[in-house]
């Protein structure tokens, strides 16, 4: 008799669904490395990140010093606008809901006159997407720049978009150059969270019959001493990372990993040495490049039957999805403390959507009543039972009513502008809609979650379905949105 209590899941550690997914008939799944199957802090990975990209402009002459790395300044799903210097966040269909201008807050006129006719357009240019968790170190240090620029303290003229691509090549170099990798291959427990569920979760999937893939955009060495630190010790003795895995892919290039048909190097021995790959890729093979094109072929999977995992909004899902039709789930690692601190707020927004209830019906009767006196002026319309002095004493009270209702949301709405970060808000949503990195979520994430552990207790059997799709016409008590007055 199987044990009537199932485990559940813990709502902030729930895999969410936008597109029905039947992990039984997933036969592949793939992985990303890098802040997927192996989680960093945050704090300490873009710390160094940061600090490095800030030695090498203070050896360039920037007046860097007493700049810090500040973690809540930008996040990801924010937009750099490389035009202005500003960050800004923007709701799914593109409008600006919040901005900064360097590393200061614009306020609501400012805001308006820089972007009531502008819509964020990610295929331009102009527009940077902060993708991945890699981009905070990038964010922050673009920010404090634009002060610098602002000043006049830089040692030579740069405009706002040049700024960003030397911030911008500043950090890459960190992560191409190696003193980066050195140093957390050198001291990796500062760095990974070890995680002991996500072994035990792709053991599972193993052993079910799924074929596991990893693909990392990282090099083969530190693939390895990153993979040993954070798995090996959790999969059963004499057990190793490496065979869990059908086919590892290092230094894959991603995006055009899924996008071109680049050729594969086999990785013959632990220091990297390569041999150019000739026939089909082998079941516990190393590679080096490549493409999907050619994993689709050789191992006889393709489009729906495999799921691709990882963390990077644009290199892992949207273009795995858009080119190849694969099955995506996105890994956001933000959403236990989005979903923690929509709970607890969910008390607040109840009172929110009952007060704007009371709000709706003062509206109305104000609508009404300034329509009744707009027919007593004018002398037409149906023969009104009540005179002009009483319509316009009602209208006034009806004003004031509002007004007292509105001090009293307003700084409930503020609250829950500011849920997890005071400049942001939350990852998801942009003022009361969705935030334009859900829109993108929505569109190309089948499933996201925040850690690939959570697929410990769903299982390699689970069905994911998705909620059905409220539309502003479905009957029911959804429907009201809080504002903060501008
Ligand atoms: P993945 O997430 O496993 O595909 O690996 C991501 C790899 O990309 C890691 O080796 C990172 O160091 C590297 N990476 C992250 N951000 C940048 C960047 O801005 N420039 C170059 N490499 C990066
Ligand atoms: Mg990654």
């Amino acid at each position: 008799m199987l044990n009537p209590t199932l485990p559940e899941a813990p709502r902030d550690r729930g895999i969410f669904c936008n597109r029905t997914l039947n992990l039984r008939s997933v036969r592949a799944i793939g992985y990303d490395m890098d802040y997927t199957l192996v989680d960093y802090r945050v704090d300490a990975f873009e710390h160094m990140v940061y600090a490095q990209a800030r030695e090498r402009l203070a050896a360039e002459g920037w007046p860097v010093d007493g700049l810090e790395f500040d973690a809540q300044m930008v996040t990801r799903g924010l937009v750099i606008d490389t035009e202005l210097g500003n960050l800004v966040k923007a709701d799914r269909f593109g409008f600006v809901k919040r901005a900064m201008h360097g590393t200061r807050m614009l306020g609501y006129a400012e805001q308006r006159e820089a972007y009531a006719q502008v819509l964020v357009d990610l295929n331009d240019p102009r527009w940077v997407f902060l993708n991945t968790l890699f981009s905070l170190s990038e964010g922050c240090l673009y920010a404090q720049a634009v002060d610098l620029l602002d000043r006049r303290a830089l040692p030579r003229v740069f405009e706002y978009g040049s700024l960003y691509r030397h911030v911008r090549a500043g950090v890459d170099a960190q992560h191409i150059e190696g003193h980066l990798k050195a140093e957390i291959a050198a001291a990796p427990d500062r760095y990974v969270v070890q995680d002991p569920e996500t072994a035990m979760a792709l053991l599972d999937q193993k052993i079910a019959g799924k074929k596991l893939l990893l693909i990392t955009n990282s090099e083969w060495t530190f693939t390895s001493k990153m993979m040993t630190h954070a798995f090996d010790r959790h999969l059963p003795e004499g057990m190793t990372w490496r065979q869990l895995f059908e086919v590892v892919i290092v230094s894959a290039r991603k995006p055009t990993f899924f996008t071109e048909r680049g050729p594969f190097f086999e990785v013959v021995d632990e220091e990297g040495l390569l041999r150019p790959v000739t026939g089909p890729l082998r079941s516990g093979g190393i590679y080096l490049g490549g493409c999907a094109s050619q994993v689709e072929r050789d191992l006889g999977v393709s489009g729906d039957e495999i799921l691709y995992v990882g963390d990077h909004m644009f290199g892992d899902v949207h273009v795995s999805k858009r080119t190849l039709s694969w099955r995506t789930a996105l890994v956001l690692r933000e959403m236990e403390a989005e979903v923690t601190a929509l709970e607890a707020f969910r008390p607040t927004e109840l009172r929110l959507l009952s007060l704007m209830e009371n709000k709706r019906v003062l509206e109305a009767r104000l609508s009404q009543a300034r329509l009744a006196l707009q027919r007593l002026h004018a002398g037409y319309g149906p023969a009104p039972d009540t005179r002009v002095p009483m319509v316009e004493a009602g209208v006034q009270d009806l004003r004031t009513q509002l007004l007292a209702l509105d001090a009293v949301i307003g700084p409930l709405a503020q609250v829950g502008t500011e849920l997890t970060n005071p400049r942001w808000g939350l990852l998801t949503r942009a003022g009361n809609d969705k935030s334009h990195l859900t829109r993108q979520i929505e569109r190309y994430a089948d499933i996201y979650t925040s850690r690939v552990s959570n697929f410990l207790l769903a299982t390699p059997f689970a069905y994911f379905r998705s909620p059905r799709g409220i539309l502003p016409h479905d009957p029911g008590d959804h429907l009201a949105a809080y504002t903060v007055a501008p």
